[in-house]
């Protein structure tokens, strides 16, 4: 199809951006993306969360004259959310899906025929059973088949979905209809696989960079019990009024930190598998409202919330493997602006985990994962180095956006330090776990070391000139670089392999990394650095920003919210806001050239806003 109104079909779909999304450009591979669709190409297309995948299939809809774009997603409440954001955009857009009553359903079918959606979201089965009863005027206005979370179909994939299986039969029946098959994971293995599921060995790959450079990545090592929560709280206290995710290993520690958050005055709500359904829609109906900021979850809470102004994911342990890892971080910052990856490590989660990984089925492969994981939160290089060769993606500089960059660690020779741990264990005839050992080392008389009688040993108290959380992350780094083994089967009592006695015995020398308490949380979310096209590109500039003007917009906000019954985050993103808070435009024409202000929204929301930002004005 070519443009309209004497305007380029690149001129049209740019101005559809504008007047539907408020955007003014393309990011990354958008553009060729939706040009090689409208010329009836097939794709296969790689983005990260937040990296704008919708918009490659919502454009194509939305330029098709009477026609339609149908969109497969397995999730039916981001099904559900999508569709609430694109009307608030004044977007045609309709889903069909088990939750839908007949009613409904005849009436979506009804302006399907008249040609007036432009987006149908549709479960796969839905789509399967249906798609042979609809009449040849619904088929022929079909542009596209998009296929959302598309690894779903390949059993290599990590989210297997049976009912995906049958898409295939979708390029057979509409061999002119253009296939784009979407996802966020997919190594090579599973991205082969899924041109091969759906019939389209020809499909062209588009593969967008992972990076995610708004999100400042932080490891903070050693500190367990209540060190670790007080510097949680502090993290958290920076962060007043912003939306935080706490991913923990066990529902019970949900639970437990909720409490306890909640008890310092910082109101957090569990999430895990084992809550009601009824209770865990309530806990993510809350946080999406920006009535709860802050939620305690296992691994299942994120997937199918689409809320863009998540600040923080803090991990209170370290994650099984850096596919988790960063599918949870990557639900921070997705409006692009800076947003916090903040992940605790001690050598408690690394014997917990490797107990996991021993328990489940796929031995090997999980403690492979586990190793790698545990070499990012130890890295000595720029973190997201480490994270982006993880994925196979070149990325040649430091990021200037993590702590490794801010404070690289400093080597030393740590090899009298190591002989003193190592001498300790030998002397409890390696006996004792890594607390244990450390309480030795630092000639703590406890209870149970003076019923042992480890206070009488010659390295009591050898290692008293640094402190525990220290003892902590060199232990860990012997235990990283081999220098001891940890016995599983023996009450994780620690053992010193063959190169430990070489270091023991002067035979070998090592060097560690320094330890230094990592000032994590006294600055600011930084800027990021990077200048990659359009990422952050219009990121507006915090400082400029006027910050009480951005609480009363925010409330504004909230209101308007509330009284059209759907998420803060659908009336405008905090980027909105913010362009909003630094331009501070006083009058409708003003308003519609704001980040993320296209026409409906604009009608509907220039007064509020801008009443909000003269009265700002007028009082001071
Ligand atoms: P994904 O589905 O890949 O996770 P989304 O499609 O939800 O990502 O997009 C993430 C965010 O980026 C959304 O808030 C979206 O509106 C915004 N976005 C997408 N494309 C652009 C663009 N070209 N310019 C500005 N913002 C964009
Ligand atoms: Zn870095």
């Amino acid at each position: 199809m070519d443009g309209i109104n004497g305007m380029t079909r690149q001129e049209f779909a740019l101005a559809l951006l504008r007047s539907c999304y408020g955007y003014d450009q393309f990011r990354g591979h958008q553009w060729d993306i939706i040009d090689h669709t409208l010329n009836g190409g097939d794709s296969i297309v790689l983005m990260p969360t937040g990296g704008g995948k919708s918009l490659c299939y919502q454009i194509p809809g939305l330029m098709s004259q009477d026609g339609f774009a149908v969109v497969i997603s397995p999730l039916l409440a981001l099904m559900n959310d999508q569709i609430d954001a694109l009307q608030q955009n004044g977007v045609p857009a309709l889903a069909l899906n088990s939750e839908k009553s007949d009613d409904e359903k005849r009436q979506t079918m009804e302006l399907l025929m008249q040609g007036k959606v432009k987006l149908l979201y549709i479960s796969p089965e839905k789509l399967l059973s249906e798609i042979d009863r609809w009449s040849t005027t619904i088929t022929d206005r079909i542009c596209l088949f998009a296929i959302d979370e598309a690894h779903c179909i390949s059993q290599w994939g990590h989210d297997f979905r049976p009912e995906y299986t049958q898409l295939g039969g979708l390029k057979q029946r509409f061999p002119d209809i253009p296939v784009m098959a979407l996802t966020a994971t997919a190594d090579r293995i599973t991205r082969d696989d899924i041109a091969l599921q759906l019939n389209i060995p020809a499909a062209r790959l588009f593969v967008s960079s992972f990076d995610r450079p708004n999100i400042s990545l932080n490891v903070v090592q050693g500190s367990s019990g209540k060190q670790k929560f007080s510097q949680m709280v502090q993290f958290i206290n920076l962060h007043r009024g912003e939306s935080g995710i706490i991913y923990c290993l066990r529902r019970k520690d949900t639970e437990t930190l909720a409490a306890k958050l909640t008890a310092t005055g910082i109101q957090a709500r569990p999430f895990h598998a084992g809550m009601s359904t009824k209770q865990k829609q309530q806990v993510q109906r809350d946080f999406i409202n920006d009535d709860l900021k802050v939620v305690c979850a296992t691994i299942a809470f994120g997937m199918g919330i689409d809320k863009s102004n998540v600040r923080y994911v803090i991990h209170s342990n370290m994650p099984r493997n850096i596919e988790g890892y960063y599918q949870e971080i990557g639900r921070a910052g997705r409006d692009g602006l800076p947003a916090e990856a903040l992940m605790f490590y001690n050598y408690g989660d690394v014997v917990t985990l490797q107990q996991f990984a021993r328990q489940s089925g796929q031995i090997q492969i999980n403690m492979d994962k586990l190793k790698r994981m545990q070499q990012f939160a130890e890295s000595g290089v720029c973190r997201r180095r480490v994270l982006l060769s993880y994925f196979n993606e070149r990325y040649d500089h430091d990021c200037h956006n993590c702590d490794v960059c801010d404070n690289p660690p400093e080597r030393f020779d740590g090899t009298t330090l190591a002989q003193m741990a190592l001498s300790a264990i030998k002397r409890t005839d390696e006996q004792a776990g890594m607390y244990t050992i450390t309480d030795i080392l630092l000639g703590w008389r406890k209870a149970d070391i003076i019923e042992k009688g480890y206070d009488r040993l010659k390295t009591f108290g050898v290692g008293r000139a640094n402190s525990m959380s220290e003892w902590n992350a060199y232990l860990l780094q012997m235990l990283q670089m081999g220098l001891i083994d940890v016995a599983y089967d023996e009450n994780n009592h620690l053992k010193v392999t063959d190169y430990g006695n070489d270091v023991l015995y002067g035979r070998q020398r090592i060097a560690l990394n320094r330890f230094e308490r990592r000032e994590f949380t006294a600055k600011a979310p930084k800027q990021p650095t990077t200048e990659t096209p359009g990422t952050i590109a219009g990121m507006v500039a915090a400082n400029e920003m006027d910050k009480a003007l951005f609480e009363k917009l925010r409330d504004v906000r909230k209101a308007l919210a509330i009284a059209n019954h759907i998420a803060p985050y659908m009336v405008f993103s905090d980027k909105s806001l913010q362009a909003m808070a630094t331009e501070k435009p006083t009058n409708q024409a003003e308003f519609s050239v704001i980040y993320g202000v296209g026409e409906t929204k604009c009608q509907k929301y220039w007064r509020p806003f801008t009443a909000a930002i003269i009265a700002h004005q007028r009082s001071r």
